[in-house]
């Protein structure tokens, strides 16, 4: 609901506290201040403290497939506004100001191309947008991708980050998690490999549907996973959440999540799993 009511204002810049100068900003983590240029050679990484900024889609399209493989499925299709939301700010200004800011037409990007050589199906969802809320375009466009990939017996990835269902589209943001979780299992059914990694933040709707559905699910360093917050959970369990509930340290200790990879080290981990894994399919 953090969508709502907050701030009827669409805020265009970043936090005071985040950028000092254009160039530099501080790791929201250790506070210590970050050259541009020095994140672009770590791949959004801390390299004082290791903590995992946000990175966006086309950033993680570039450090995953092999270079000049991507071939980009549905670039074109946009949402529209099936509510006529209005809120404290017209759904249809939302989009266009975040088309405007990411150059991007929707919350997620997908394409086939090869990593290590190996022919893949890649979807990255992009914080940036809308907090990668699924909308209806982007569980159509989740739901083709996993359905060319059944079709052509591909291994796909997908690498999350989202707040959850897109509340400006009511049901029809709810209906993809089904649609999407559906196109999974007939890809499941194909004996096909579906890897699954984790982003900061990945919440909500997108957490109970693709997030958890992965045959092998790696995630991020410190990223944060959960359905609902520690104050929800609190609310509707009548008790403290447990400790580290939220992190993917503890989902990992307690069994959800398979491995926990450092984003240097994330391609050749991704490659060495899909070439093992898909070698007698
Ligand atoms: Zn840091």
């Amino acid at each position: 609901m953090a969508f709502f009511g907050k701030n009827p204002k669409i805020s265009t810049s970043k936090k005071k506290n985040d950028i000092v100068k254009g160039l530099w900003q501080k790791c929201p983590s250790c506070r210590g201040m970050l050259h541009e240029l020095e994140l672009a050679a770590t791949l959004n990484v801390c390299p004082k403290c290791q903590h995992h900024l946000q990175l966006p889609a086309p950033l993680r399209i570039d450090a995953t497939f092999d270079a000049d493989t991507f071939q980009e499925f549905d670039a074109e299709l946009t949402s529209l506004d099936p509510l006529k939301f209005t809120g404290p700010t017209a759904y249809a200004d939302r989009l266009k100001h975040y088309k405007d800011a990411t150059g991007l037409n929707e919350a997620v990007l997908t394409g086939f191309g090869t990593l290590h050589g190996y022919p893949i199906a890649l979807g990255v969802m992009d914080f940036r947008f809308l907090g990668a809320s699924m909308g209806s375009i982007v569980g159509e466009k989740l739901a083709r991708l996993i359905e060319r990939a059944t079709e052509v017996k591909r291994p796909i990835v997908i690498f999350t980050a989202s707040g959850g269902a897109r509340l400006h589209e009511g049901m029809f943001g709810l209906m993809q998690m089904v649609k999407v979780s559906g196109a999974l299992a007939r890809h499941a059914q194909a004996n096909l490999l579906f890897i699954s990694v984790l982003t900061d933040p990945t919440m909500g709707g997108v957490m109970a549907s693709i997030a958890s559905l992965g045959d092998l699910i790696i995630a991020e360093p410190g990223c944060r996973i959960a359905i609902t917050g520690p104050n929800n959970a609190k609310e509707v369990t009548m008790q403290d959440p447990p400790r580290g509930f939220g992190k993917v340290e503890y989902f990992q200790e307690h069994g959800f999540v398979d491995l926990i990879v450092h984003r240097r080290d994330l391609r050749d981990r991704l490659g060495k799993s899909v070439q093992h894994l898909c070698a007698k399919q």
